[in-house]
């Protein structure tokens, strides 16, 4: 079944595709997170993560005027930094 706010990813080799996430899509678009060659697949994410806590430091489209819904954005938008934060951490780690 599709839906616009579904995300499905049927072929199992996906599980770790960030791509699919990435884009909203269904296949990997070549992110290379999912890539077999551990040195390839830790620098996609690696590249993934920053770029993901970027968009949630430079995000700026703020609900001002619903404070229940600012109050949602600012505690994902606090977890999603907190995340990413965590996970280049992780595989900045890994390089060594
Ligand atoms: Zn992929």
């Amino acid at each position: 079944m599709k839906g616009q706010n579904t995300l499905q990813i049927d072929v199992a080799s996906l599980q770790k595709c960030y791509g699919a996430l990435w884009s909203y899509g269904e296949i990997c678009v070549y992110c290379d997170c999912c890539n077999k060659n551990t040195k390839i697949r830790r620098k996609a994410r690696l590249k993934y993560w920053k770029w993901w806590l970027k968009q949630n430091l430079e995000f700026d489209l703020w609900a001002i005027e619903s404070p229940t819904l600012l109050a949602l954005q600012k505690k994902n938008v606090h977890r999603n930094i907190q995340e990413a934060q965590k996970k280049i951490r992780y595989y900045l780690d890994k390089k060594k």
